[in-house]
Formats: structure tokens, sequence, C-alpha cells
């Protein structure tokens, strides 16, 4: 913690994060009585009443382009397994919750706890989703893959990042990830009818235009790729934001680059930085305003083809229409001012999980 008393600042010790199952339980019945929590169990794609819960905190990765890094320095502590099922339980009993959004950063970084969470949580009959990394989730047993879709996880996000190797090293994703095993990957979960959500960070800085450019066009084939083997992915697209994450070879690379982050604690609230911040407005100087239009071109034509599974108002013949717009563009490579498909959207309010909440 860092405050000021008169005119000195003073900087507090960094704590070590808590052990999370010796922490008192969540007084769920304390906040009931101040907000009814059967109106927190939403309705989506998951089930009729969705509880989300966050079983761990941190993560161990140090991902140069993630804010959770700074947060909790490779960090991370989780609640057990039993932890999580008995408030899941008590929440499932008590208010009637069907579905689970988990929420951590990375819920699946052990397998162990994974597997004996899906055992417990089976009998249940609830549904659930959580974010993970590929290269860790890849190297689970099939058996234990099975055993997490037949407990009830229907889909999964993960941050693929990038289909290019030399920019999954530029963004210090860590591990083991590389291009072909996230098509891999897509492939393999198929088989276990567990659908991959993967997010692509696009716009990531180069010496030159063209060479920012043609990462873009690479990225675009990428995910046709990923689509071509498991059209079931849903793709999730973001303009790379810079986060100050310093010390790291991108930092250095964003800031020679001439970016500049905001200097005062003002300018992090400002409106300009939170769109940029949700990363679909970027500042970024190694970008044009075209490549950027490429970029969300590429995304309405995307989504207009394989409209999201979570958009759960989206009938089938909305759904089949916005196909039938999307699907010539798609095919010969032609997303330039896709206003029709953009016109369905909006009069359908299509929704984007990457805005709207996953
Ligand atoms: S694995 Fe995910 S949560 Fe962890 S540092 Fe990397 S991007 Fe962030």
């Amino acid at each position: 913690m860092i405050y000021k008393t008169g005119k000195e600042f003073v900087k507090t010790q960094k704590e070590d994060l808590f052990d999370q199952d010796p922490l008192p339980p969540l007084p769920y019945d304390k906040l009931n009585e101040i907000y009814n929590i059967k109106k927190y169990l939403g309705k989506t794609f998951l089930g009729e009443k969705t509880l989300a819960y966050h079983s761990s905190i941190g993560c161990p990765f140090t991902c140069s382009f993630c804010a959770v890094v700074p947060i909790f320095e490779a960090r991370w502590k989780a609640k057990s397994a039993q932890t999580v099922y008995n408030d899941v339980k008590y929440i499932k009993d008590k208010w009637g919750a069907d579905a689970i959004e988990f929420h951590d950063n990375n819920f699946f970084v052990s397998e162990k706890r994974t597997v004996e969470f899906a055992k417990l949580i089976k009998p249940e009959k609830m549904s659930w989703w959580g974010m993970a990394r590929i290269d860790t989730m890849d190297k689970f047993s099939d058996a234990s893959l099975a055993l997490i879709r037949e407990a009830g996880c229907k889909i999964i996000f993960f941050g693929a990042e990038s289909g290019n190797n030399l920019i999954l090293d530029q963004l210090d994703k860590g591990g083991t990830q590389t291009g072909d095993q996230i098509i891999r990957f897509a492939e393999r979960l198929k088989k276990f009818d567990i659908i991959p959500e993967y997010s692509f960070v696009l716009g990531t800085p180069a010496p030159t235009a063209k060479q920012v450019e043609a990462q873009i066009d690479f990225e675009i084939d990428f995910i046709k790729k990923v689509k071509a083997v498991n059209p079931r992915t849903e793709i999730v697209l973001y303009t790379y934001s810079p986060v100050p994450s310093e010390g790291s070879a991108l930092f250095k690379q964003v800031e020679a680059a001439g970016f500049k982050y905001p200097k005062v604690l003002e300018d992090w609230i400002s409106p300009a930085w939170e769109n940029f911040d949700l990363r679909k407005n970027p500042l970024t100087p190694w970008l044009t305003p075209e490549m950027i239009g490429k970029i969300q071109n590429f995304e309405t034509v995307l989504n207009g083809v394989y409209p999201t599974v979570t958009d759960i108002r989206l009938s089938r013949i909305k759904r089949k229409a916005i196909q039938l717009v999307a699907g010539m563009r798609y095919k010969v490579n032609v997303y330039n001012y896709p206003y029709e498909i953009k016109l369905l959207q909006k009069v359908w309010k299509y929704r984007q999980p990457e805005i709207q909440g996953f």
C-alpha cells in the first residue's frame, strides 16, 4: 500500500498471498440480507442461474502484456477442490445455481485440483466455464479432459494470443506454447466436446509498418486455420494495448516506438484510457487507422460467419441469415466495409463476450 502523510509518501511492504482455505467462508447469507443473491445468478449460455466464482488468485506466469503480472508477480494461491465444491454446493442448494463461471485468472493451473473438483461436482449436473493456458491443459491426460467434460465443463477460455512463434516470444507467453500447438489443441478438444474459446492479440509492434501489417495478415490466416480444424472454436479478438510491465523487452520496445503511458492518476481513469483498456480503440503509434480497420472488419465478418454460442438471444434463423451474408466475404477474403453484417448485428443486438462479459 502506498499512502501520503503530510508531504511524505509511505510504501508498505508487499504481503504474501494468503493461503485460501483457512480464510473465513464467504458471507453469502450476509450479502443476501442486503441484496437478494438470486439477482446475482444470471441466465447465460451455461445455465438459467449462473454463479460467478473465484477459486484462486493470481497466476504463476509472467506474460509481458498481461495486467495480472504486475499485481501478483507470478504468484498463485488456490482454494482446495473441496472448499470450492462446498461453496458451490451451498449456493446451488440454497439459491438454485445451476452453472458456474470461474473468473480466476487461471483456473486450470493444477491438473490434480481440477480433476478432484470435477469428481466432486459431476453428480451435481452443473455446467461450468473457466480460463486456462493451452500449454498447461495440453499436458492434461485424455482421461482428465474426458472427466472434466463429463463433470459439466462446456467451454474453456484460452489466451492463444498469436499463431506466430516470434510474437509469442515477444509477448513472453512463457511455458511451451507454439502456433502448431494452438491448432493441434483446438482439434484435440473437439474430441472431448469442450469448446475452446481462443483470444488473440493483434497489432503488436514491429520495426516497420510493413511488418506490422504482415503480422496482422498472418494472424487472420492463422485464425482461419484454427476455424478450419475446429469450427466451434470461439474466437475473441483484441487489439494490443501496452501494459506497463516495466523491465520486459516488450515494455522497452513500446516506449521506443513512442508510446506514452498515463502520468497521473486521473489519466488512468480518463474515458480515452478506458477505451484503450478495453483494447478496442488503440492509440499506439505503430498502428494506422487502416490497420485497425482491417482488424475490426475481419472481426465483424468472422463473427458473422461464426456467431458466438454465448449469444443466447440470437435465434437459429438469425444465425443462418448473418452466416449467409458474411460467408462469401469470408471465403474470398474480402473484409472491407462490412456494413450489411454490422447492420444485422446492430439490429439483433449481437453479443460480443469480450465487451459484455464471458
Ligand atoms: S497465463 Fe494468462 S493470466 Fe497468466 S500471466 Fe499469462 S496471460 Fe496473464
